[in-house]
């Protein structure tokens, strides 16, 4: 793991005037879940203790809300979390409320925040194009369950949950790259924006932005909290996680299973060496033992 640089992150993470309050963003695919089977066992036991230590743990991810809901159970996570890349954050109901004090409300209560068009009014706008300009192109609220299964080789019940849209339409282009590109211009003055996905192209709002999100969530812990020294750190690994890497206090980059590494400009960053959820968890660790019991000398 190579961390740059050392002194300079524990200058900023460590307060000798008052202790400082980490919180911990993370991506979740190829990130803190893991590369080969998508599960999260290798960081069961530092999420316990970011919980033991009152850290919230922040899932922000470019899934839909229905992918994240049982993942989040199964984590036992009662935090705030963003889906589709930020555009939209849930916020258990209550929680600004109760943070560090008791336990959330029940976890089917959430305050939603969105940012920019609905998911229907973005299908229903890329449609009314599709009619006008005679673009050839087919969205997940064009196809059938059976069809997204077809095309994707997801399981029925990840299908459904993958259709379950809040902000961005996922496409198949079957036109011209030409018109890719008129379509692209037309997306942008629409305030929208295309992301490519692999296989798919996602339409989202131009707004969205996983930095953006961890903003917005940040205003509201610091202004719950006034008095609390808010570090961010920031976990990644694709083009997606860039600007929450480099807009976090510490940017922490998860390699690829080829091992190539996304560029951050961050000067307190540490790249790791394993992949996910191995490279998340060496991370983790000495993040969290950087900071055990530094500031009591303070
Ligand atoms: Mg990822």
């Amino acid at each position: 793991m190579k961390i740059i640089d050392k002194t300079r992150i524990a200058n900023k993470l460590i307060s000798a005037d008052a202790p400082t309050q980490l919180i911990f963003f993370t991506d979740l695919d190829d990130t803190l879940l893991d590369a080969r089977d998508y599960g999260f066992e290798p960081a069961r036991s530092i999420m316990g203790e970011l919980e033991a230590r009152n850290i919230p743990l922040i899932l922000l991810t470019s899934k839909s809300a229905a992918e994240v809901f049982a993942l989040r159970d199964a984590m036992g996570n009662r935090h705030p979390f963003g889906t589709e890349n930020g555009s939209v954050i849930f916020i258990p109901q209550g929680y600004f409320n109760a943070v560090g004090v008791e336990k959330p409300a029940a976890a089917t209560d959430y305050e939603i925040r969105r940012v920019g068009l609905d998911y229907e009014t973005i299908c229903a706008m890329l449609h009314r194009l599709r009619d006008q300009k005679g673009y050839q192109f087919r969205g997940f609220s064009d196809m059938s369950v059976a069809e997204v299964i077809e095309i994707t080789g997801l399981t029925q019940v990840q299908a459904q949950e993958a259709k379950q849209r809040e902000s961005t339409e996922a496409i198949l282009w079957q036109d011209s790259t030409e018109n890719l590109r008129e379509f692209e211009i037309w997306l942008k003055s629409q305030e929208l924006t295309l992301l490519s996905g692999g296989r798919f192209l996602h339409v989202m709002p131009a707004q969205a932005d996983k930095a953006l999100a961890m903003n917005f969530l940040m205003q509201s812990y610091r202004s719950m909290f006034p008095d609390k020294i808010w570090k961010t750190i920031a976990f990644g690994d694709g083009g997606n996680d860039l600007r929450m890497l480099e807009a976090a206090d510490v940017g922490i980059v998860v390699p690829h299973v080829n091992g190539y590494h996304i560029q951050v400009q961050n000067p307190c960053r540490i790249e790791c060496d394993e992949i996910a959820s191995h490279g998340w968890v060496k991370a983790a660790e000495w993040i969290l033992g950087l900071t055990t019991g530094a500031h009591k000398n303070g």
